[in-house]
């Protein structure tokens, strides 16, 4: 009794279940879990990049399907279901899974034949994840010229989609794969399983096909990237191209009906909105300019020119700390000034610490204990310094000692 393994995944199995009988019953010391062994099977144990089947053994989940090391077949069971070893049991392959996977990897086998054909690049890496499966690709040139290249190669592949191209699987000997075109090397066993595009590809291949490239669907590239000196591409098919539309379709609508215009002219729209962005930016950074002038000069006018230093001490809540520092700057344009100026939150201070330029006063080192008793650190130069603390309540408590280590 041994498994089936090479002819019982091939693309002409279509059918959903399938009978077969127990061969042996092993548990997983690990977790206890269940794992059969079948007299054959049309599970797919997963390799060269495609993910394994799922599916179910009677009623009982199968949750992982893998190869053992002689070979063999291991199906884990979720379930704990009391089989007998040489029972008659009904295999079923979850098709709507299986159906995805096939897409990804034979659109897979089209793509990286189109970037063959057109630009000799060859695919050395291929893996299938939850959303998007990914070639990498020995392709080279400028973000143009790849963008361009990728953009060629998706034309054909769907062009090779719509021809509805026949997918033929052929056991052939090493000699015989030898004499075929394929699209990279044999392995080293005694049958060869080669998947035949119709006047398109040929490859030596173990996993799960469609029948005809029709059953494909749209292949689409989601993007690219360069990485370990070759082109990564994420491509969908199929239903996860039609998913993929759908869920990008529903984004550029609703971003074009908040901005009340239609799809298409969305682009056009944010860029405008940006545009617009940009402009209100500067403007409100000029006004806060001569908000903070005025704000200086009016502080200035309260405190006396005598005695020196002019001791401002300010905390503002909840302002933005790029102002404070403006305004910082503004005081201590005058002269025989020392301003100690802070923002806080609920949970953090920001302070900033400048003095004019005639004063002998060192802002750094006036700062530093301050955040100290805040928690925090800061640093800066004599001239002008900023830090941060984290115990919000002692922040009046700091000013207040400052102020009188000042004026001592
Ligand atoms: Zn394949």
């Amino acid at each position: 009794m041994t498994i089936l393994r090479h002819t019982m995944w091939c693309p002409s199995y279509r059918h959903k279940t399938f009978p077969t009988q127990i061969f042996r019953k092993l548990l997983f010391a690990q977790d206890g879990h269940q794992v059969v062994v079948l007299d054959q099977s049309a599970f797919y144990p997963g390799g060269g990049g495609q993910p394994y089947d799922t599916g179910a053994i009677n009623a009982a989940r199968v949750t992982a399907v893998s190869l053992a090391e002689d070979g063999r077949m291991l199906h884990h069971l979720e379930d704990d279901m009391s089989f007998t070893v040489g029972e008659v049991v009904a295999g079923i392959v979850d098709w709507p899974r299986r159906l995805e996977m096939l897409q990804q990897h034979t659109g897979q086998h089209i793509l990286s034949q189109a970037f063959f054909q057109l630009f000799g690049a060859e695919t050395r890496g291929f893996r299938i994840f939850e959303q998007v499966a990914e070639i990498d690709l020995t392709l080279d040139g400028s973000q143009d010229e790849l963008t361009a290249a990728i953009g060629q190669a998706e034309e054909l592949a769907n062009a090779v989609v719509f021809e509805d191209r026949a997918v033929r699987l052929h056991t052939v000997t090493p000699e015989e794969a030898a004499q075929l075109p394929l699209r990279k090397e044999t392995f080293n066993t005694d049958c060869v399983r080669v998947i035949e595009i119709a006047d398109f590809d040929w490859s030596p291949c173990g996993g799960t096909h469609a029948r005809r490239t029709g059953e494909v669907g749209l292949i689409a590239v989601r993007g690219w990237e360069r990485a370990k000196r070759m082109t990564r591409v994420q491509f969908v098919c199929g239903g996860r191209a039609l998913r993929d539309y759908r869920a990008a379709n529903q984004t550029a609508t609703s971003v074009a009906r908040r901005l009340s215009v239609g799809r298409d002219e969305a682009l056009e729209a944010v860029a405008r909105l940006l545009e617009e962005h940009k402009k209100l930016e500067r403007r409100a950074r000029a006004l806060v300019e001569l908000a903070t002038q005025a704000e200086a000069q009016e502080l200035l006018a309260a405190t006396p020119v005598t005695p020196t230093p002019r001791v401002i001490l300010r905390i503002f809540d909840d302002r933005e700390f790029d102002e404070v520092k403006l305004l910082a700057h503004r005081l201590v344009a005058d002269q025989g000034v020392l301003a100690l100026l802070a923002t806080r939150t609920r949970d953090l201070v920001r302070l900033v610490c400048a003095r004019s330029a005639d004063l002998p006063v060192e802002a750094n080192t006036l700062l530093q204990p301050v955040c100290e008793q805040l928690g925090g650190r800061s640093g800066g130069k004599p001239e002008f310094a900023q830090g941060s603390g984290t115990r919000v309540a002692e922040l009046e408590r700091a000013m207040t000692e400052v102020m009188a280590s000042l004026t001592r």
